[in-house]
């Protein structure tokens, strides 16, 4: 992979507004601290202009294409994706004057597809299918690529701009938010891009940093890392994360520990930072807390009581009214609903 030239070095652009991307606050989460006995941060990457932390990933896999010369003007971004890449994929193509084409599960959630439609890209929607099968969104969106005229395949999983971007910007921006004293850091995979990014640039910082794997049921990864095989059990209704492989992003990651996290409790964590600490987020963001709180017990329960733990929170739930917010959609999918809902 040829190496990706810093953003400032690149030809000026017609707008400032992808310098928007990154540079998130990190907050405190009083709830989870004190669930945790030390102290829990959360990455605030809802506030990226996209309200996902995968503006990151889509910018640097953008500016490597076109490094590389693959992304000529006006051209053609494919993508298979969850949904947030393809949300941050389009911006940033609009921002460049490129067109994307989103390739989507069409169980995922409805504002997803709404708001890619809103932003101009072309979504095609495939059934939700296992990777195996040629229909699968990753496989259909390499196809749609070499099948358009002047398009590149953005290839989130297996292309490592994807990790660069948490490298060189999440990561550093952790380090630096918490002064050089991190002690702890877990995330939940999707690509892998952010856990092994952040993971690998902490380490380099300082290797006793803990590096947690937080997976949710269904996921192959928590038994990957604890037995050396890729084995899942149960489900999760989590979108973007719960990945069954290891992509490229993920090769080489410096995983420490590793939890898994069910949906009743991530959502738990959802619940209690929306109404005690005014965040509405996604389901990833609150099985990494619950991730996150696990990791600095077991760094407490080592006599490490002022130990400082990092988290992300992936993305906003307003991405979500009509699933996790929505009492008739968590009581057909056999979830507890908020109280708050109940009518
Ligand atoms: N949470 C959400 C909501 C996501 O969309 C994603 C990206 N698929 C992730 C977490 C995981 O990020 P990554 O792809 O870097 O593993």
């Amino acid at each position: 992979m040829t190496e990706i030239v810093p953003l400032t070095q690149l030809p000026a652009t017609r707008s400032k507004t992808l310098d928007l991307i990154g540079n998130t606050p990190l907050v405190l989460l009083a709830g989870p601290s004190e669930a945790a006995g030390c102290e829990i941060y959360g990455k605030c990457e809802f506030a990226n202009p996209g309200a996902s932390v995968k503006d990151r990933a889509a910018l640097y896999i953008v500016r490597d294409a076109e490094q590389r010369g693959a992304l000529k003007p006006g051209g053609t971004i494919v993508e298979g994706t969850a949904g947030n890449t393809g949300i941050g994929m389009a911006l940033v193509a609009n921002a460049l004057g490129y067109k994307t084409v989103i390739v989507m599960p069409d169980n995922q959630s409805t504002e997803k597809m709404d708001t890619l439609r809103a932003l101009g890209a072309e979504l095609v929607l495939v059934p939700p299918t296992k990777f195996a099968d040629p229909c699968h969104f990753v496989h259909t969106s390499r196809r749609l690529a070499e099948e358009t005229q002047g398009a590149v395949w953005a290839n989130q999983f297996d292309n490592t701009a994807n990790r660069k971007a948490h490298i060189e910007t999440t990561a550093p921006e952790i380090w630096e938010q918490l002064e050089g004293r991190v002690d702890g850091f877990t995330c939940a995979a999707g690509t892998g891009g952010t856990i092994a990014g952040v993971g690998m640039a902490l380490k380099e910082r300082d290797e006793n940093i803990r590096i947690a794997l937080t997976d949710p049921h269904g996921a192959a990864l928590y038994s990957y890392y604890a037995t050396g095989e890729l084995k899942s059990e149960g489900s999760s209704v989590a979108e973007g994360i719960g990945q069954g492989r290891i992509t490229a992003n993920l090769e080489g990651a410096p995983i420490d520990t590793q939890f898994r996290i069910s949906d009743e409790v991530g959502l738990e964590w959802v619940a209690r930072l929306l109404r005690e600490e005014g965040l509405c987020l996604g389901l990833s963001s609150g099985i990494n807390v619950a991730g996150a709180v696990a990791l600095g017990r077991e760094l407490v329960a080592e006599g490490r009581r002022d130990a400082r733990v990092a988290t992300i929170l992936c993305d906003t739930g307003f991405r979500y009214l009509s699933s996790l917010y929505n009492a008739e959609w968590l009581k057909g999918k056999g979830l507890p609903v908020f109280d708050w809902l109940k009518a």
